[in-house]
C-alpha cells in the first residue's frame, strides 16, 4: 500500500522514551523492548520500552511522594494547570490524530477521538474548585458533623488500545482534579499517544510524580494492581483480564472501576426514521474504528415489517465504504489492530457461516490486493442472526454487524437484554412513550434514543452486568476518586 506519510511521529516518541517516572523519561524498560506493528502495513515501525514490576514500583513511589503536595495545591491553581494541559492537548490535535492512525489504524478523516480526551480534561478542571463537603444534623447531642471528600492517594489506570489517549484522560483527569496522583499503564498495542500526553502534562506544569506513565504489558498491569500503595485502580479492557485483576485486588480489598465492553442492542421500530437509523446502524458497528468500540451497536434489532427496508439501507452504506491507509484523507475505514484480532474476527465470521447462525449479506473477507499486508477486514453484515449464537452473544470487536428480527416491543426488549453485557443500548422510534419505555427497560448504563450519544464529558459512561462498574465522565467520575470522611466535632457546652 502507499503510505504517503512517514511514521516519524511514533518513531520520535519512541526514541524520546515512553516511560515517565517522577518527571524523567526512560527509553528502556526492565522487561525489554517491544516492536510496535503498524496495523495498516503489518510491519514493525518503532521499538518502545517495556516496563515491568521495577518501573511500577518506582512510579508508585514517585506518585506516593508527590501526593501530599499535589493534594494541597490550591484548587484554583490545580484548575489552571489542568486547563493549560487541555489547551496543549488541543494545540496538538493533528499530531494526536496522526499518532492514532499510525499506532491503532484510526483514519485521520474519522471522528477525532482526541476531542473526547480534551473535553474530559476541561470538564475535570472545572471540578477542581467545586469539590465541597456537607454538614449534617446530629443527635442526641449537638455537634458539628462534617463530611469531607478526600482523594485516595495513588490511582492506577490501565487502558486499552482502541482509544488509549481518551481512556487515559477519562481516568486520569478526574483523578488529578480530585487531588490524587496517577500511574498510567498504557496498552502495548498503542503506547505512543499516551507518551505524548505525558510530555504535554509536563509542559502544562503538572509536577513531577503527579502523572507517571509506564508503557508495558501484563506484568506491569498486574504489578500496578498488586502494589499496596495503589489505593484504587481504573481498568479498561477484557473480562478475562478483569477477572484476574479483581482477584489480585481482592487480596487488598482494593476498589476498582471496570469498563469491560459490550454487545449493545440497537432497536429499530417500524415508526422510526429508517434513513437516519441506518446511518448509525451501519457506520457505528461495521465502519468506525473498524468496529472496535466497546459501546458500538453491534446487534441491530429490526421490527419485522421494516426489516427488508432497513437491511437494504444498511447495506447501501456499508458497501460504499472506502477502506485503506488511515493517513489518507479519503479513507473511511482502517485496519483492525493485529493479526490476532484478524484471526479472532475471521473465526467468528467463518463459524457463523458454517453454523448458519446468520446469513452473510456482505463482506466476510480479509482485504487483499494492496492492503493484504495490513489487518484489513471488509465491513461485514449478517442478517437473520440467532440471538443465542456466539456471534450475537460474544464481543467480536471487529467490523461485524448482526441483524436480528423481532415482532413486538416486548420481544425486542427481551432480545436486547438477553446478553451478559450491559454497556449501552439504543432505540429508534418516533413514539415518545415507547422511547421512554424501552430506554427504561434496557439493562444497560448508556442509552441513545434516535442517536448515538456524543460521549460528552458531562455524561457518566459505564456499564451494567458484565460490562463492569464505576463511571467515567460526569460528576460521578470525580466522585470515583474521592472518599467520604465524616468528622464529628463536639461543640463546647453541648450536653454529652
Ligand atoms: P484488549 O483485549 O482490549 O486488549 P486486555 O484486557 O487484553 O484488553 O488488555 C487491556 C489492558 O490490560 C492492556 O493495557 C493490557 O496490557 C493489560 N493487561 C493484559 N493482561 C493483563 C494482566 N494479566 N494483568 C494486568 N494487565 C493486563
Amino acid at each position: 500500500m502507499s503510505t504517503a506519510a512517514t511514521p516519524d511521529d511514533v518513531t520520535k516518541l519512541a526514541d524520546q522514551g515512553t516511560i515517565l517516572i517522577n518527571g524523567e523519561w526512560r527509553k528502556t524498560g526492565s522487561a525489554g523492548m517491544m516492536d510496535h506493528i503498524n496495523p495498516a502495513t503489518g510491519k514493525a515501525q518503532a521499538a518502545f520500552a517495556v516496563g515491568g514490576r521495577a518501573e511500577i514500583d518506582e512510579a508508585v513511589r514517585a506518585a506516593k511522594a508527590a501526593f501530599p503536595a499535589w493534594r494541597k495545591v490550591k484548587a484554583d491553581v490545580r484548575r489552571d494547570i489542568l486547563n493549560r494541559f487541555a489547551g496543549l492537548l488541543e494545540q496538538h490535535k493533528d499530531k494526536f490524530n496522526r499518532v492514532a492512525a499510525l499506532e491503532t489504524g484510526v483514519p485521520i478523516s474519522g471522528f477525532p477521538i482526541i476531542n473526547l480526551a480534551i473535553d474530559q480534561v476541561k470538564y475535570a478542571a472545572g471540578w477542581c474548585d467545586k469539590i465541597e463537603g456537607q454538614i449534617t444534623p446530629t443527635y442526641p447531642f449537638d455537634a458539628l458533623n462534617m463530611i469531607h471528600h478526600e482523594p485516595y492517594g495513588v490511582i492506577g489506570a490501565i487502558t486499552t488500545w482502541n482509544g488509549p489517549v481518551a481512556a487515559a484522560m477519562m481516568k486520569s483527569a478526574p483523578a488529578l482534579a480530585a487531588g490524587n496522583t496517577v500511574v498510567v499503564k498504557p496498552p502495548e498495542l498503542g503506547p505512543f499517544g499516551t507518551a505524548l500526553v505525558g510530555r504535554l502534562a509536563q509542559e502544562a506544569g503538572i509536577p513531577p510524580g503527579v502523572l507517571n506513565i509506564v508503557s508495558g504489558a501484563a506484568e506491569a498491569g498486574e504489578a500496578l494492581v498488586r502494589h499496596p500503595d495503589v489505593a484504587k485502580v481504573s481498568f479498561t479492557g477484557s473480562i478475562p483480564v478483569a477477572e484476574i485483576l479483581l482477584k489480585a485486588a481482592a487480596e487488598q480489598i482494593k476498589p476498582m472501576v471496570l469498563e469491560l465492553g459490550g454487545k449493545s442492542a440497537n432497536i429499530v421500530f417500524d415508526d422510526a426514521d429508517l434513513d437516519q437509523a441506518a446511518v448509525m446502524a451501519a457506520y457505528m458497528s461495521a465502519v468506525q474504528l473498524a468496529g472496535q468500540g466497546c459501546l458500538f451497536p453491534t446487534r441491530l434489532l429490526v421490527q419485522d415489517s421494516v426489516y427488508d427496508a432497513m437491511v437494504e439501507r444498511v447495506l447501501a452504506h456499508v458497501k460504499g465504504v472506502k477502506i485503506g491507509n488511515p493517513l489518507a484523507a479519503d479513507t473511511m475505514m482502517g485496519p483492525v489492530i493485529s493479526q490476532r484480532a484478524v484471526d479472532r474476527i475471521m473465526g467468528y465470521i467463518d463459524h457463523t457461516v458454517a453454523s448458519r447462525d446468520g446469513k452473510l449479506l456482505t463482506g466476510g473477507k480479509r482485504v487483499g490486493g494492496d492492503l493484504a499486508d495490513g489487518y484489513f477486514i471488509e465491513p461485514t453484515v449478517f442478517g437473520d442472526v440467532d440471538n443465542r449464537s456466539r456471534l450475537a452473544q460474544e464481543e467480536v470487536f471487529g467490523p461485524v454487524l448482526s441483524i436480528i428480527r423481532f415482532k413486538t416491543e416486548e420481544e425486542a426488549l427481551a432480545l436486547a437484554n438477553d446478553t451478559r453485557y450491559g454497556l449501552a443500548g439504543y432505540v429508534h422510534t418516533n413514539d415518545l412513550g415507547r422511547a421512554h419505555r424501552v430506554a427504561g427497560g434496557l439493562e444497560a448504563g448508556y442509552i441513545g434514543v434516535n442517536a448515538f450519544p456524543s460521549m460528552a464529558a458531562t455524561a457518566p459512561f459505564g456499564g451494567w452486568k458484565h460490562s463492569g462498574y464505576g463511571r467515567e465522565g460526569g460528576r460521578i467520575s470525580v466522585e470515583e476518586f474521592l472518599r467520604p470522611k465524616n468528622i464529628h466535632i463536639a461543640l463546647p457546652g453541648s450536653n454529652y
